[in-house]
């Protein structure tokens, strides 16, 4: 790891549960020695947050929330405060009260400063950042910029090995999601990636052919 470097070459990944752009997304910066920012954490971390303190108003949620995330791609950790919770905003009841706090725009503009926060600080010549408004929010100026996508059929069969998540909860937080950014269609500029008939090394090497036709066309 390069200490002192800020990344300055982005990698912007959006996309639906279970396209694969988590584990893409992570292979990614390990073959380029790039930091990387799962977004979703921090929603999820806010979530289990909210869950915690049922009782307090958002206002002060927002002012309370005290969240800290790895950038290392070999080794992912959330804490909220001094409790890990890496485990924890993976659980059903995180994703099931995540899409509905993500609506919220005060939360949405906390976890933009946040994430521009983290890329700016990332130690790292680049970094790959994924979520569902990177390419259009969060980093539109990003060198890299893309939607990996694949068919729901392929998207419920990932994500059915993952026993956390049920396939009707994935299929209604996406539908929830959509309503608040478009991650299902590319944006001007952004290049579309369909993992359906791919595999995880085939969906790593697009990615990667996209990233090194920008470094060097
Ligand atoms: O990526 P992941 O599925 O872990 O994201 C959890 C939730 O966080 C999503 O369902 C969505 O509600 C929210 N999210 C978001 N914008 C992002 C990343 C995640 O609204 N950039």
């Amino acid at each position: 790891m390069a200490v002192g470097l800020v990344a300055e070459f982005i990698v912007a990944v959006d996309g639906p549960a279970g396209s694969g752009k988590s584990s893409v997304s992570k292979e990614v910066a390990r073959r380029l020695d790039f930091g990387y920012l799962d977004t979703g954490a921090g929603y999820r971390a806010f979530a289990v947050h909210k869950l915690r303190n049922s009782d307090a108003p958002l206002e002060s949620l927002l002012e309370s929330f005290d969240y800290q995330i790895s950038h290392d791609p070999n080794d992912q950790w959330v804490r909220l405060g001094r409790a890990d919770v890496t485990d924890e905003i993976r659980q059903q009841a995180a994703a099931d009260a995540v899409s509905e706090i993500a609506r919220e725009q005060s939360v949405r503009q906390l976890q933009l400063e946040d994430a521009l926060e983290r890329i700016k600080s990332c130690p790292h010549s680049g970094i790959v950042v994924e979520g569902r408004d990177i390419t259009t929010r969060v980093a539109p100026h990003a060198q890299v910029r893309l939607l990996l996508t694949a068919s729901e059929e392929t998207r419920l069969k990932r994500r059915g090995l993952e026993k956390t998540e049920s396939a009707q909860s994935l299929i209604s937080r996406d539908q929830s999601d959509s309503k608040v950014v478009d991650f299902m269609t590319p944006a001007d500029g952004v290049i579309l990636i369909d993992t359906t008939n791919l595999d995880f090394q085939q969906s790593v090497a697009a990615v990667l052919d996209v990233i090194e036709a920008v470094q060097h066309g």
